[in-house]
């Protein structure tokens, strides 16, 4: 079967159109009209964010920069289990555990670093930590110099009144978003120290008790006949 021939003539352009005048003229016009706005000073009716003067405000559940809180006496929450090493998918938080003081608290990082440029901010180590001791916040202006830079240690990633101040970045994710459920209850946070008086009394009550009887002495072996 012979093909189908379907013939389309093009348009005549005028002289205009074949210099591109008119698209030239329409994005000069375009061009000088976001010039003369941002010029008088409207620029608020703009969706662009003048950052770094402004900032966009994120959701409270922004995964950004970690923190480490604090217990009431200043000391570290965490009790150094492993379980946030344990559930990282890109292995780059190292902790090494020591014996803390404190025997209510038995155990505390010595080290406790996160390699930022390899953390792919899923918020796991969060949900992994049994003791409230791990918090995302909506800080995202994380650069560094170097790669050894992007390693935060305890210093950097203790939390600071900064992070929670009017213009600080703020808490991100987190188990419970507000005032802890266990707080408002009254009940004691997820801290050693309020089980220290009940050990105290415990260990008092294992040193009081009598040392146990010594075994009785195996019978004599009669002589032989
Ligand atoms: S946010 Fe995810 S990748 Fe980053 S340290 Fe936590 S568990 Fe690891
Ligand atoms: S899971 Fe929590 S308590 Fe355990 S090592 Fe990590 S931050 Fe510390």
């Amino acid at each position: 079967m012979p093909a189908k021939v379907v013939t389309v003539t093009s348009p005549t352009l005028t002289f205009g159109q074949r210099i591109y005048f008119p698209g030239i003229l329409a994005g000069l016009a375009q061009t000088l009209g976001h010039f003369l706005k941002n010029l008088l000073s409207l620029t608020k009716t703009l969706p662009t964010i003048q950052y770094p003067e402004m900032r966009r405000n994120y959701s409270d559940r922004y995964r950004g920069r970690h923190i480490l809180k604090t217990r009431h006496d200043g000391t570290l929450k965490c009790v150094a289990c492993y379980m946030c090493a344990t559930a990282c998918p890109a292995d780059c938080i190292h902790i090494v555990a020591g014996e803390h003081p404190n025997l209510a608290y038995e155990k505390y990082p010595t080290t406790f670093e996160i390699d930022l440029l390899r953390c792919v901010m899923c918020g796991f180590c969060v949900d992994a930590c049994p003791k409230d001791a791990i918090w995302m916040t909506r800080d995202y202006e994380m650069s560094y110099f170097s790669r050894k830079d992007a390693i935060y240690g305890i210093p950097e990633l203790t939390e600071k009144p900064s992070d929670t101040a009017a213009d600080g970045p703020g808490y991100g994710y987190r188990p419970y978003y507000g005032e802890s459920p266990a707080r408002k209850a009254g009940e004691f946070e997820p801290s050693g120290l309020a089980v220290l008086p009940v050990m105290l009394a415990r260990n008092a009550a294992i040193n009081r008790m009598p040392p146990p009887p010594k075994p009785a002495a195996p019978p004599a072996a009669k002589p032989a006949a």
